[in-house]
Parts: structure tokens; C-alpha cells; sequence
């Protein structure tokens, strides 16, 4: 079990990418945080899912552009599980519109979440990792940030700037054992590509050398294998999981 008595906070989980994270990282051993911002019975059922099978799980509501939720999530963490060993920064909107197009409020609710909410859920949850002299660090980039899609340039600002920060942290935190890496998802079949029309996805597939979407699996496994001793010398890196899309 590649995790073993390890702890990991994952920022929404109650879906998707992040849901699938959760389940993954419980069965290599961790105790796993599951947090959300509003849809609980997908939340609960994760949580059922994962207790049915032995599994340790806290499960928290907030969102992640609440410093002072993301504060207390990090607290309660360390009441139950004793620590924080592994943050998967997770959480994230997709705002599928042109600059032009883009109203400030949308803007702003968009860097809020995907990216000041990075910095609110690393921020409160370094403490452990610093006082343990170990931790693991993964935030879910995107395949927006490596090449300009038009239509998307909230999104991609905000990828772009978790990148800058993994690149800067992994330098900050080294000394101090934790390794800070970013995953660049390409489409991955989620509720978040489910709002493209059967033309869409067509023209998606065929820019794809591998001419498929991805599934969550595909980007879980890469946080499990980072956040597990095998990882240990890997930090600092934007990995594009992406069927080839951003060569
Ligand atoms: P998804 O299916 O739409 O799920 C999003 C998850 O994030 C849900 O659990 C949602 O919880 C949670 N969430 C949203 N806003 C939140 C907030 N303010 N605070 C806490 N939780 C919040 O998305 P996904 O496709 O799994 O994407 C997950 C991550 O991968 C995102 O960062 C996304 O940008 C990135 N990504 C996805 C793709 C893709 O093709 N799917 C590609 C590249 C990158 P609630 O429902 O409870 O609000």
C-alpha cells in the first residue's frame, strides 16, 4: 500500500477528477479528507462508498475561497488524522468563455477559486507538513495553460498561475522535505467536458494524437504515485496527462 497511515485533503472530491483522487489514494492506505462546496449527496455517497470498504474519511464542506473554512477543514484534519501528510489542490470551475465575453464578477469568482483558493488551501495546511519535515503537494494544473485555447481565458490564466506558484513553492519548500508538483489534465471525461455538444468533442478527439478523453484514473494515479515515497524525488514539475494533446 503505497500510502499507507498517510493523510490526504483533497479539495473537491465529490466529483470527477477529485472524487476519483479520493477513492484511489484511500485504497493505497491514506485517510482521506473529502471536501466540496455544495453538492453533499455526491459528497455522502463517496463517503459511504469509502467506508463500506474499511476506509478512514473525514468529509467537509466549504469552499476553497474561504480562507477561514479552508483554516478550520485543515484543523479538523489534524484533530482526527493526527496530521496532514499529502494536499491535492483539486478544486476548480471552468469558465468556457472569450475575454470579450467575460464579465468582471465572473473574472474575479474564477481566480477566487481556482487559484486564490490554492493558495488559502496550502497556506493553512503547511503547518504539519513543515513541523513533519515531509509532505506532498499536487495541484491539478490544466492542459489550458500549456497552450492557448480561445474561449477560455479565465480558466487559463488561472492554470497558468498555479503553475508559476508549484514552480516558486517547490524551491521555497524544499528544505523542508515537501515536494510541490502540478498535473496538467488534458479532457478528462468529468462533468466539467460533459457540457460539450457530439461536433465539440469530435473536433477535440481529432486534435488528440491518442483521440480519446481521458478518464479520472488517469490523473489519480499520477497523485497517488507523487504523493508516495516513490515520488520522492520529483518536484517542481507541470505533468501533462493528455493523450499527447499539448506536444
Ligand atoms: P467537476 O467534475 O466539475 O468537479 C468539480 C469538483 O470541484 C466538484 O467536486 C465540486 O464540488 C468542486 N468544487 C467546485 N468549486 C469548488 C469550491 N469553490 N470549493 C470546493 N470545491 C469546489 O470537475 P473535474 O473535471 O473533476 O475537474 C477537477 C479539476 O481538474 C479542476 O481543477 C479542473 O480545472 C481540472 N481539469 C479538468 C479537466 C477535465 O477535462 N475534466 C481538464 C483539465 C483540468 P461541488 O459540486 O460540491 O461544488
Amino acid at each position: 500500500m503505497l500510502l499507507k497511515g498517510k493523510t490526504a485533503i483533497i479539495t473537491g472530491a465529490s466529483r470527477g477528477i477529485g472524487r476519483q483522487v479520493a477513492i484511489s489514494m484511500a485504497e493505497a492506505g491514506a485517510n482521506v479528507v473529502i471536501n466540496y462546496r455544495s453538492d453533499s449527496k455526491s459528497a455522502e455517497d463517496v463517503k459511504e462508498l469509502l467506508e463500506s470498504k474499511g476506509h478512514n474519511v473525514l468529509l467537509f464542506q466549504g469552499s476553497v475561497d474561504d480562507m477561514e473554512a479552508m483554516t478550520q477543514m485543515a484543523n479538523a484534519t489534524v484533530e482526527k488524522f493526527g496530521g496532514i501528510d499529502i494536499l491535492v489542490n483539486n478544486a476548480g470551475i471552468l469558465l468556457p468563455k472569450f475575454l470579450m465575453m467575460t464579465k468582471p464578477d465572473e473574472w474575479e469568482q474564477t481566480l477566487n477559486i481556482n487559484l486564490t483558493g490554492v493558495y488559502n488551501c496550502i497556506k493553512s495546511s503547511l503547518r504539519p507538513m513543515i513541523e513533519k519535515r515531509c509532505g506532498r503537494i499536487v495541484n491539478i494544473s490544466s492542459v489550458a495553460s500549456l497552450s492557448g485555447i480561445p474561449g477560455q481565458a479565465a480558466y487559463a490564466t488561472t492554470k497558468a498561475g498555479i503553475n508559476g506558484l508549484t514552480r516558486v513553492l517547490s524551491k521555497e519548500l524544499a528544505g523542508f522535505g515537501i515536494t510541490v508538483n502540478a498535473l496538467a489534465p488534458g479532457f478528462i471525461e468529468t462533468d466539467m467536458t460533459a457540457i460539450f455538444n457530439e461536433k465539440k468533442t469530435k473536433e477535440y478527439y481529432d486534435m488528440i494524437p491518442l483521440k480519446k478523453f481521458g478518464k479520472p484514473e488517469d490523473i489519480a494515479n499520477m497523485a497517488v504515485f507523487l504523493s508516495s515515497d516513490q515520488g520522492q524525488y520529483i518536484t517542481g514539475q507541470i505533468i501533462a496527462i493528455d493523450g499527447g494533446l499539448s506536444v
